[in-house]
């Protein structure tokens, strides 16, 4: 691939973010050694910062001026671009700053929106060094497209914001317990795979969702549901002069959920909510989704009368994403717009984006194209 003419009359400015722990921990040498001659040919400028703590990119770009910069590119995994985000909507001006383009260069474990970004740019399903020179070669090209963010609210009322994931079981289970041999890189997740199927585990909870097709019927109705949150939150925040998101789709987390939504009670394996197409550079999970801004919510749920011989046919035909071609017993998927998941225990994992959180009830819902992300 050779030089390409940039679209920008002035030459791009990016703010680079990298974690040198991130992966295998080779993500400045990668970058030095691929990204820089890439930028250098496109004639764009940048400012590489390397974090030195979990949380510094966060805050760096709640004070950001980012008018300095034409995109924020973040050269780890999906955690650092986690913190970019939800730094973004912290801002006072998160209605505005969140329009920032952002881009992704894979340097960590999991980089299932590099895994993405490359897919819907056409690309064919690669990993190491070959994903991160499409996905420079993405930048370089720097047309920004929408990107869906998730916003969700947990039982505390923390607000978390997600371009990519919630799990629970298996896929939460598989990314954090194999964070042990991070040394592996992305080997790391068929080996957890591997241990977390011999010693199946199950976990007792109620998911509720909101079916994209029936969203979309009712889409002139939602505002008239008694008790919306549009009501409730005009009437608390009279005396806030910060707007907030507002989750017109979602009623408090200690009501019941609107009698349109459909709910399933059972004993799970696995519980995701997946908004890309990968969820991980060799995990094409959501074969459906071609684009960052498709405004749907892939849910996935597997019930502890899955057999392990299925779980083990799921992850292998995932790889080519041919898992949903055949039914899977007791595997569901369906397209959400919103969705609640209440776990009868606190012991499982829960994570957003790869990130920890607590595991306890948390809701959210979509907000089509609020972000934007280098992409094509
Ligand atoms: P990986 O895919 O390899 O896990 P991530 O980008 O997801 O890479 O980063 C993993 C975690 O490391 C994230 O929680 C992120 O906040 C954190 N982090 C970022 N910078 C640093 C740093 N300098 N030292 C330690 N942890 C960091
Ligand atoms: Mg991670």
């Amino acid at each position: 691939e050779q030089g390409h003419p940039h679209p920008l009359l002035s030459p791009a400015r990016y703010l680079v973010l990298l974690n040198p722990f991130g992966g295998t921990g080779k993500a400045l040498t990668l970058f030095e050694t691929h990204v820089i001659p890439m930028l250098t040919e496109a004639n764009a400028h940048f400012t590489l910062l390397v974090t030195e703590r979990p949380n510094q990119a966060r805050e760096l770009v709640q004070e950001q001026d980012l008018s300095t910069w034409d995109a924020i590119v973040v050269m780890s995994g999906d955690g650092l671009m986690f913190e970019v985000i939800n730094g973004l909507m912290e801002r006072p001006d998160w209605a505005t700053a969140i329009k920032k383009p952002v881009s992704i260069l894979p340097g960590g474990s999991g980089n299932a929106l590099a895994a993405s970004i490359n897919h819907y740019s056409g690309h064919q399903q690669v990993k190491g060094t070959k994903l991160l020179t499409n996905c420079a070669f993405i930048l370089c090209k720097g047309h920004p497209a929408p990107l869906d963010i998730v916003s969700l609210t947990t039982s505390s009322q923390q607000r978390i914001f997600s371009f990519l994931s919630l799990a629970w079981g298996f896929v939460s289970d598989v990314d954090i317990e194999s964070e042990k041999y991070r040394f592996m890189g992305y080997a790391r997740f068929s080996i957890g795979t591997f241990i977390r199927l011999t010693a199946l585990r199950s976990y007792r909870g109620r998911i509720s969702y909101l079916p994209a097709i029936s969203a979309s019927e009712n889409k002139d109705t939602t505002s008239n549901i008694p008790g919306s949150p549009n009501s409730v939150n005009s009437s608390s925040s009279d005396n806030i002069k910060t707007q907030v998101l507002e989750d017109s789709l979602l009623v408090p987390l200690d009501q019941p959920v609107p009698s349109h939504w459909h709910t399933v009670e059972d004993q799970f394996v696995l519980v995701l909510a997946l908004c890309q197409s990968h969820l991980g550079a060799e995990h094409f999970t959501a074969p459906m989704v071609e684009g960052p801004g498709e405004g749907n919510i892939h849910l996935f749920y597997a019930t502890s009368r899955i057999s392990r011989i299925s779980l083990i046919k799921l992850f292998i035909a995932m790889e080519k994403g041919t898992h949903l071609d055949e039914e899977i017993p007791h595997l569901t998927h369906v397209p959400v717009v919103a969705f609640r998941i209440e776990p009868s225990e606190s012991t499982g994992i829960m994570t957003v984006d790869g990130e920890v959180i607590q595991c306890s009830p948390i809701q959210g819902q979509i907000h089509q194209g609020l972000g934007r992300v280098i992409s094509m």
